[in-house]
């Protein structure tokens, strides 16, 4: 099914159709309020702030709110979970082991509102007013920024949105949480959580609508102190660009074109699996997936022969569907993208391993691609497919290996397969990517900061980091 939206004139709402993209039907209606309603959405959030209505509870309080949080986003994991599979694509299982990672992202920021304290330095300033030696303390105030804007894309909504939410509550702050568009449909259950859970009215606040439109006026919004951003490296410009009317912090996390590094030593059975599941899970559209794999050539046709059977074994189906391993694409926008990748490959004579085709059937499923023979120039291995699409590359030695590696402006993340210890370390310093892995793929905890080198964006999520990403250091000089 095309989908198609009238365009509303400025300041006139408009309808956005939701699909399934499994069967390409219509599942629901949001209504973009453009800038009117980000406008009021804003208001409510700078309201809440300003009246101390969460910074104003006590540390330990908040903490216990957001492990009630935790514990409801556990207890409706099913049903969010459901809901985000139908509206992504994704498998029910995937769908609902995401949201129980978002509770976890929760518990383990609850845990931070105890301990957000600054720092004290004893001080003597010598030629001070007087001319003498001044006795000084100084020490510093962590403060939330007042109206945290964050932008969420559609690839998995719950986690992405409490990666923002969670931090951003925790160092005190009100949010403006705008969903993609093409899944909206789990982010009004978010609120209602929060609020559930003991969070006061207007300090989550969702705002419905496309980029261009309520994503463009929040991102510009002269009253959000901070911008989080999680998507394309494209738009993540724009937001920059837009942030500079009030000169907002901004946080970006972007896109990717993660290299996976196979050598001759590796422990063949798991760097292939892992390498299969590093492209191939939801259906590739993973900022951190493992697009370009570059193999040492004594294993090479190994790899490639172990990916491929990996490729087609894999199950593929709608949320509805018995077994499935993974889903269709988001949208016909991006099943037209990842095919124009696939029929550029045919027509510069790549090979085709296995998959290089749209299913048969209805929705939006392109068969798990495994491609051999491309060129590091191509368009292919320069940008983001975000789709199920793998390309495999010999190398001889490591110096060959880490220069393919780095040629890319994107720098997310990056994987080593070997046994010989000293080059994995050695090339965890070596390889440009904000997380490297060593003999593992799509390892994450909420402890351990996580953001994109070169342009795959700026600051970090998780970890302390994340937090102070939606803080201010205030520096208070006493004289004694
Ligand atoms: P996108 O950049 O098109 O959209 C992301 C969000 O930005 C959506 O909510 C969209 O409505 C909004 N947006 C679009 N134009 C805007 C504008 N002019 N002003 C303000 N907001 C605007 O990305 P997408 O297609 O939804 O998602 C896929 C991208 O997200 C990929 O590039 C992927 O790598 C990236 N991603 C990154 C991470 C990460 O942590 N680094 C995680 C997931 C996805």
């Amino acid at each position: 099914m095309e989908q198609v939206t009238k365009i509303a004139a400025p300041g006139e709402s408009q309808t956005i159709a939701v699909y399934d993209p499994s069967t390409e039907e219509q599942i629901g209606e949001i209504t973009d309020g453009g800038a009117r309603a980000v406008d009021e959405a804003v208001g409510r959030a700078r309201d809440a702030f300003k009246a101390g209505l969460w910074i104003g509870k006590t540390p330990s309080e908040r903490t216990r709110i957001l492990n009630r949080a935790a514990e409801l986003l556990e207890q409706r994991a099913g049903e969010l979970g459901a809901i985000d599979s139908r509206n992504v694509g994704m498998a029910r299982a995937h769908a609902s082991n995401l949201v129980f990672a978002a509770a976890e992202q929760v518990r383990y920021n609850a845990g931070w509102c105890t301990k957000i304290y600054g720092k004290s330095v004893d001080m003597k300033m010598a030629g001070g007013i007087t001319g003498e030696t001044a006795d000084l303390l100084g020490y510093t105030l962590k403060e939330p920024v007042s109206v945290a804007g964050c932008i969420v894309p559609w690839n998995g909504p719950v986690l992405v949105a409490i990666t923002k939410l969670a931090p951003a509550l925790t160092a005190g702050c009100s949010v403006v949480l705008k969903p993609a568009e093409e899944t909206p449909l789990s982010a009004p259950i978010l609120e209602e959580i929060f609020v559930e859970a003991g969070v006061p009215e207007g300090v989550v606040n969702i705002v419905n609508g496309y980029g261009h439109t309520a994503g463009a006026a929040l991102a510009g919004h002269p009253e959000v102190e901070k911008i989080a951003f999680t998507g394309s490296t494209e738009v993540g410009k724009l937001i920059v660009q837009a942030a500079a009317g009030n000169l907002k912090k901004v946080m970006l996390e972007l896109g990717g074109k993660t290299p996976v590094l196979i050598f001759n030593d590796a422990d063949l059975p798991k760097a292939i699996a892992g390498a299969a599941l590093g492209i191939f899970i939801n259906s590739g559209q993973g900022c951190i997936c493992g697009s370009r794999v570059y193999v040492q050539r004594g294993v090479y046709d190994q790899v490639v022969e172990g990916i491929a059977q990996t490729a087609k074994a894999l199950r593929l189906g709608g949320p509805d569907d018995e077994n499935v391993d993974i889903g269709p694409l988001i949208s016909a926008k991006q099943l037209k993208r990842v095919l124009g990748f696939i029929d550029e490959a045919k027509r510069d004579d790549v090979e085709i391993v296995q998959g290089g085709y749209r299913l048969d059937r209805s929705g939006y499923f392109v068969a798990p691609t495994v491609l051999t023979g491309v060129r590091e120039d191509m368009r292919l291995m320069k940008e983001e497919i975000f789709g199920p699409v793998v390309a495999v590359v010999p190398f001889d030695d490591e110096e060959e290996a880490v220069a393919m590696a780095n040629a890319s402006d994107l720098g997310l993340a990056a994987a080593v397969w070997t046994q010989d210890i000293t080059r994995a370390h050695r090339l965890a310093k070596r390889l440009e990517a904000g997380t490297v892995w060593i003999n593992s793929q799509l390892a994450w905890d909420p402890a351990m900061p996580f953001g994109g080198y070169k342009q795959s964006g700026w600051g970090q999520e998780y970890g302390i980091e994340g937090v102070e990403a939606y803080m201010k250091t205030k520096s208070v000089y006493t004289g004694l």
